[in-house]
């Protein structure tokens, strides 16, 4: 396709004034969260047409996030593989390790406009519960952290960061005791005091506006990219690659090139084991349309509608549903989507730490498998740029403990 074909659809319209994506989206939520969500909305809608806003958005994200971050030529690894010359956008070098803190200091500039002096938020991995109470500690805020003991006890250092930002870390005993129940927890909270509290959601999900808005904050990181190939190089890119776990990290990096024809946009899902139930969270690849969490959007659930068990080897990208917005542009056939195996994520944490000095975050390293696969496919004078979401330190002693188990069950066998 070439670029002055024009697109059937414009980015910038959806979604509509209540949360649609075409089917996908919306609001689903309990009567008592329709007041706080409407007043969210107002306010974001206010907020974001304020030049002042922006302007103080943007001194944040410089000051305190470390923006703008660089795109990187991975000359090591495309020698290595042989084929198209691939590009990092480098969010694994911001402030608290990943994308997630692009996110929270706008919705906690939007809170403190707000009037608001509690925030709430849930956490799987913990990423999104460092980067908010950091964010809280940064902007003097009360911060309750809602996360599952299950996660608590995997993730017990980021436990450790977010009350050393002053944090008050619940535990979640309820279902599997992982993200899918703390956000169950953290949505009863807002709903008993809605009116102190903002509740920052982590990714593109959830009831309108959270995946607009998430979006929306993250959409600088696509902006950047597209600004620093064209100098670079004199062109677009022509293919782009991120990870999808509720999707925001990608659809930050995509936006701005949607209206690209000539761009393929990959969102590479988690294959974890094998596609079977129970065994990944390749949304696309095993699951159907549903609601969860106030959203219609791909899920994974078994015949009678229950939320089925998921896996990967990272954390972040081990939840139940996709962003409405996903689902969206995959039903216009506008972004592709992949998965990469536990297995094959691993291969790639370890490829770009020994070729490039980089230690990537083992959600990101499913972008880069995808690429590993994907660039010895094109051609050397083609680019393929993957979005580095976040940096792998928090992942060392995971990877080491699953890359030795798999050694020690080769060995014996
Ligand atoms: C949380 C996280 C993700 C997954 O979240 P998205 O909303 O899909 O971006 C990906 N990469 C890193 C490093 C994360 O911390």
């Amino acid at each position: 396709m070439s670029s002055s074909e024009t697109i059937a659809f414009d980015p910038e319209s959806v979604p509509d004034s209540l949360g649609h994506f075409g089917e996908f989206g919306g609001s689903y939520v309990p009567e008592t969260l329709v007041t706080p969500l409407a007043e969210l909305s107002a306010a974001y809608a206010e907020a974001s047409a304020d030049p002042e806003f922006q302007a103080e958005l943007q001194r944040e994200l410089r000051e305190f996030a470390g923006r703008p971050t660089p795109l990187y030529f991975a000359k090591r690894l495309t020698e290595y593989l042989g084929g198209a010359q691939i590009y990092l956008k480098r969010e694994d070098l911001l402030h608290t390790g990943a994308h997630k803190v692009n996110n929270v200091v706008g919705q906690l500039l939007l809170a403190k406009r707000m009037g608001k002096t509690r925030i709430i938020a849930e956490t799987g991995a913990g990423q999104h519960g460092v980067a908010t109470a950091a964010g809280c500690a940064r902007f003097g805020l009360q911060c309750v952290i809602y996360m599952g003991e299950e996660d608590m006890r995997r993730q017990a250092l980021n436990v450790y960061r977010m009350r050393l930002h002053g944090a008050e870390v619940r535990g979640v005993t309820a279902g599997q005791r992982t993200l899918k129940d703390a956000v169950n927890e953290a949505m009863r909270d807002w709903v008993a005091d809605s009116r102190n509290t903002h509740y920052v959601l982590g990714s593109a999900l959830g009831a309108h506006p959270y995946p607009m808005m998430v979006r929306d904050f993250h959409r600088v990181i696509g902006r950047e990219a597209r600004q620093q190939i064209l100098e670079r190089t004199g062109r677009l890119p022509d293919e782009l690659a991120a990870c999808v776990g509720g999707g925001s990290n990608a659809i930050g990096f995509f936006f701005e090139f949607l209206r690209d024809a000539e761009v393929r946009l990959v969102g590479v899902e988690a294959g974890g084991r094998r596609i079977h139930p129970g065994d990944h969270a390749a949304r696309f690849s095993g699951g159907r349309l549903g609601v969860l969490q106030g959203s219609k959007t791909w899920l994974l659930q078994n015949e009678d509608g229950q939320i089925e068990k998921t896996h990967s080897v990272s954390a972040g990208l081990d939840y139940a549903a996709v962003g409405p917005e996903h689902a969206y542009y995959r039903s216009l056939g506008r972004i592709d989507f992949a998965s990469a195996s536990d297995d094959e994520c691993l291969s790639a944490f370890q490829l770009l730490s020994h070729r490039e000095g980089i230690i990537p975050a083992l959600e990101s390293s499913h972008g880069l498998a995808y690429g590993v696969r994907r660039a010895p496919e094109m051609s050397k004078d083609q680019i393929l740029c993957i979005n580095l979401s976040g940096r792998g330190d928090k992942d060392v002693q995971e990877a080491a403990r699953v890359l030795e188990a798999g050694r020690e069950s080769s060995t014996s066998e």
